[in-house]
């Protein structure tokens, strides 16, 4: 995982045409017209931000998967696997060499042990979600409404509040991971129990180690259809009134931290943040802690607003935020605009005016 602030570079570098020529020579065979160049990367993102990536292969299985990355490995080309491109800001000057893009989603459940087997290019909600709810299966439910393939998921040990009313412990992807099928490092297919994955909040052993999820076996329990639809209708609805909708204000979640007890959306909040635009990039009113695209907003606006929070909030309350997504490509150095402070947008009601209400 590559950390804030990404090494800059004022211009794309570019692979050897040679180099290049023999990564098409060696993924042609296998990836035939799957196989693009140039290609932008922006929409596959969350935050529709980043440039394009040299070439490109979209698999749909398993092996697709691991094929790719081991002719990768093999000729020493850079490459990078891409789920649903929610964690990540993608560098203006693109990405060199292969971008994978994760689209393997085989699933089957087995109804006599509760378990169920999908590959790691799956989309966790709908499709994932779904299947386990639709064969009364409970232990994915609370995930609702998150993008995130399977293989991000276990890479960031996916994580939500248990169920309302209580909410009173954060519930992980970890706890119905049974075993997955990963690619190691060094080359290996190998069947790894949960343990291997060494999770913490916001960690696994993915972050450290160049090994990928081919495929995973989550362990569900028959669950209460009745119980599970409603836990799915309240966490939907949680998110809707919190974070900013995808569709319309293109985002990745949180960008710093969390800092236990303290709060990274509080300090940015307390800081008088919220609304600070840099080019495209905006600190939401609706949550101070998400950055939304507005429209046109580059890796370099992303950066330069990163740094100028984190400047101010250590200025004010001594505190350094870390970001917790990831930083893939090439980037150019932060826009050097000046920023500017939107105004809360009417019918926005944040968490501070939500606890407000909720008390009186
Ligand atoms: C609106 C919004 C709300 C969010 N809410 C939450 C939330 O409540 N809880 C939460 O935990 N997260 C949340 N996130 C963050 C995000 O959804 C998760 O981090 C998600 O797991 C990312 O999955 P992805 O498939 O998009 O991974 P990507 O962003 O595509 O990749 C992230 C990293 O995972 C690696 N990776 C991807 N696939 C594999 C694989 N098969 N094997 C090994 N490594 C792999 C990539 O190489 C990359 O380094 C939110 C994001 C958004 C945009």
């Amino acid at each position: 995982m590559s950390a804030f602030p990404p090494p800059y570079c004022p211009e794309a570098s570019c692979l050897a045409p040679q180099v290049l020529q023999r990564a098409v020579d060696a993924l042609a065979p296998h990836a035939g017209d799957a196989l693009q160049h140039n290609v932008p990367l922006a929409p596959y993102t969350t935050f529709k931000i980043g440039g394009p990536a040299d070439l490109f292969w979209e698999v749909t299985s398993a092996d697709e998967l691991a094929t790719a990355l081991q002719v990768a490995r093999d000729l020493d080309i850079p490459h990078h696997v891409l789920g649903t491109g929610a964690n990540l800001v993608v560098g203006d000057h693109g990405v060199r060499g292969l971008v994978i893009r994760n689209a393997a989603h085989h699933l089957r459940i087995n109804r006599e042990t509760h378990q169920l087997y999908v590959e790691s290019g799956a989309t966790m909600y709908p499709d994932v979600i779904h299947a386990a709810v639709d064969a009364g299966l409970s232990g994915l439910e609370h995930y609702v409404g998150i993008p995130s393939t399977v293989g991000g998921a276990l890479w960031q040990n996916l994580h939500f509040l248990s169920p309302a009313p209580e909410r009173e412990r954060t519930m992980f992807i970890e706890e119905v991971v049974h075993e997955a099928d990963i690619l190691t490092e060094d080359g290996t297919r190998q069947t790894v129990g949960v343990d291997y994955f060494d999770y913490g909040y916001d960690y696994s052993i993915l972050h450290d180690r160049d090994d990928i999820v081919l495929a995973t076996t989550f362990q569900l329990e028959p669950g209460d259809p009745e119980r599970m639809r409603r836990i799915m209708e309240e966490n939907l609805e949680w998110r809707s009134l919190r974070h900013p909708p995808l569709d319309t204000e293109p985002s990745v979640g949180s960008i710093f931290k969390k800092i236990e007890g303290v709060g990274a959306g509080r300090l940015i909040d307390g800081a008088g943040l919220k609304g600070m635009r840099i080019g495209g990039a905006e600190v939401t009113h609706r949550h101070a802690n998400i950055f939304v695209n507005r429209g046109g907003a580059t890796a370099a606006d992303v950066c330069a607003l990163i740094r100028r929070v984190q400047q101010t909030v250590e200025e004010e309350t001594g505190y350094h935020l870390d970001t917790e997504i990831d930083f893939v490509g090439e980037f150019a150095p932060p826009s050097k605009a000046e920023p500017q402070f939107m105004p809360k947008p009417e019918g926005i009601v944040t968490a501070a005016e939500r606890a407000k209400m909720a008390a009186e």
